[in-house]
């Protein structure tokens, strides 16, 4: 689906210190994360860098390649859930169907309805490299979805319902965004 940014919302398209988050149409955003091998220093920098973005946006989840790093990581927060890295997540489990409003910090002001999984069991390393299993329902499988097809180069207006597309300024409204 081709995105054309009205006027009155491309100023929230640049990128700067203050803006960090990379926008539609970087390839970054297209392209497939690796799984990250070791856990260092500099993953776990990552990591906090990522998590401070994410909260700076209002955001419910961020994934590395939205910072422009092709590493599978992504950040969760979603409500009633504190903040959480998954590293190289892979859903093993996925059942039921949901349909909701999603937006994206890498497409602010876009927002619509998409279809995901109501349940979902994610295996992921944390960031101490232990292996657990997160078992997620409602709004944080939803986000943790739409962050893991991040990795994989998938953007939620690859899935969404096309005529509940809108545009609703992000600053200012209680529409999260991922
Ligand atoms: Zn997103």
């Amino acid at each position: 689906m081709q995105i054309v940014v009205p006027d009155e919302y491309k100023h929230l398209y640049v990128q700067n210190g203050e803006r960090p988050v990379v926008k539609i149409p970087a390839p970054v955003l297209r392209q497939v994360a690796g799984d990250v091998t070791k856990i260092n220093k500099k993953s776990l920098l990552l990591i906090d860098d990522m998590m401070r973005i994410m909260r700076k946006a209002n955001g419910v989840g961020l994934a590395a390649p939205q910072v422009g790093i092709l590493q599978r990581i992504i950040v969760i927060a979603p409500d009633g859930m504190r903040p959480t890295a998954l590293i190289n997540p892979k859903i093993v489990v996925s059942e039921g169907e949901q349909v909701g409003q999603e937006g994206c910090l890498s497409i602010p002001g876009l927002y619509g309805d998409v279809k995901r999984a109501q349940y979902v069991e994610v295996e992921a390393l944390d960031r101490r490299g232990r292996e657990l299993t997160y078992e997620l329902e409602g709004m944080p499988a939803r986000v943790v979805q739409h962050e893991i097809d991040h990795l994989d180069g998938v953007l939620f207006i690859d899935k969404v319902i096309a005529e509940t597309l809108h545009w609703t300024n992000p600053e200012g409204s209680d529409d999260p965004a991922e």
